[in-house]
This record gives structure tokens, C-alpha cells and sequence, in this order.
């Protein structure tokens, strides 16, 4: 199986392809994920990325695509993966398909997380009173300022992709404003 996840930041994308990593066996690849690894790690890609993760802004395709290219190379990867966070722009779109081309893989479907704007920075609030709670590290780019400019930069840039996939078929929207128990529940409906 192989999915995408499509949805604004805090629309769930995260935790629904948690959830689904555990009922099929297959990796959830997050680009955002490994980005802060390369952060931490403090490698060349990472020095790249911080100012413009830290601003909200989008990293360059370029060193995207190359990430997920690698990863979904990985044997873990052979029997499908969850791409949470990428595509995020209609040339990474473009890349991602000749990519799985080469590799001679399609995708099976596209779920879009479709939800309400107004509610997302209060998700973004919880999720970093949550983290503080829980002793974790808040995310540098939890923070109004860095948020309003992801959103715009996926009103922009991201949601175009629902049109691109829309052509291809493969595209199955669901609502993510529901308990996450029941947008589960959709999402494994939706890919029946
Ligand atoms: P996320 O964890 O998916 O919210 O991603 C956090 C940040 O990592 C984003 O705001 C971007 O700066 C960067 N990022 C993650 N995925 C991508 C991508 N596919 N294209 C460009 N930038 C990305």
C-alpha cells in the first residue's frame, strides 16, 4: 500500500498515518520528521533547512525529493509506505512520479484531511500545551507567527495538489474535523 496524506498543517496527518503504519506494516515517512532529524544532527541538509522550517517557509524541492527518493529505497519501503508531509508542492507532485516510475511503483490512493482553517491554530495551541505537558520539545515552528506563514504557504503552494490528484484518480477526501477514531474509521472506507 501505498498512500499519501494530503491536509493542512494540524489537520491530523500525523496521527492518522501513525495509526495506519501500525495496521498495514508498512513506514510512515515524514519529511518533516526527518528534516528535524537533520537538524539535530546538524548535517549539511539540516544547516539548510533550520531558518526556513524555523519561519514556516517551505525547504527547497530539490533537497526533498532527494530525501524521499533515498528513503523509499530502504527496505522497509518494500512492501508500501505513508507519505506524510510531501508532496507540498505541484513540482514535487511531478518529481514524485517519475521517481516511483523509475522504480516501476504506483501509488494507491491520496487521502486529503479536509478541515475547517479556524481550528487549526487552536490544534497547534494543544498539541504544544500537550507536548509541554507530556516534558517534550515544542516544535520552533509552533508558534503563531511561524504558523499563519504555513498555513499561507499551503493555501498557496500544497492545495493545489488536491486538483493534481483529483485528474489522477486517486484522490479520496475525507473529513478530518471528527474524533480521530472516526476519521480513521473514513479513511480505511475510503480505501476499500
Ligand atoms: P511538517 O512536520 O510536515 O509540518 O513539516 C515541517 C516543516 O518542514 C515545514 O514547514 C517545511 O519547512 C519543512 N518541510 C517538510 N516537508 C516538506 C516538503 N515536502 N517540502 C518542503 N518543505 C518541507
Amino acid at each position: 500500500m501505498k498512500l499519501i496524506f494530503l491536509g493542512p498543517p494540524g489537520a491530523g496527518k500525523g496521527t492518522q498515518a501513525k495509526i495506519l503504519t501500525e495496521r498495514y506494516n508498512i513506514p510512515q515517512l515524514s519529511t518533516g520528521d526527518m528534516l528535524r532529524a537533520a537538524v539535530a544532527a546538524g548535517t549539511e541538509v539540516g544547516k539548510r533547512a533550520k531558518s526556513i522550517m524555523d519561519a514556516g517557509g517551505l525547504v527547497s524541492d530539490a533537497i526533498v525529493n532527494q530525501i524521499v527518493s533515498e528513503r523509499i529505497d530502504e527496505p522497509d519501503c518494500a512492501k508500501g509506505f505513508i507519505l506524510d508531509g510531501y508532496p507540498r508542492t505541484v513540482g514535487q507532485a511531478e518529481v514524485l512520479q517519475d521517481i516511483l516510475k523509475e522504480k516501476h511503483t504506483k501509488l494507491d490512493a491520496v487521502i486529503e484531511l479536509v478541515v475547517d482553517q479556524n481550528a487549526l491554530i487552536d490544534r497547534m495551541k494543544k498539541r504544544v500545551e500537550e507536548t509541554i505537558a507530556n516534558g517534550g520539545k515544542v516544535r520552533s515552528d509552533d508558534n503563531p507567527e511561524a504558523f499563519a506563514k504555513r498555513l499561507v504557504e499551503y493555501t498557496e503552494k500544497t492545495a493545489p495538489l488536491s486538483k493534481f490528484y483529483s485528474t489522477t484518480g486517486l484522490l479520496r477526501k475525507v473529513d478530518g474535523m471528527t474524533p480521530v477514531k472516526d476519521v480513521t474509521k473514513a479513511i480505511e472506507l475510503a480505501l476499500k
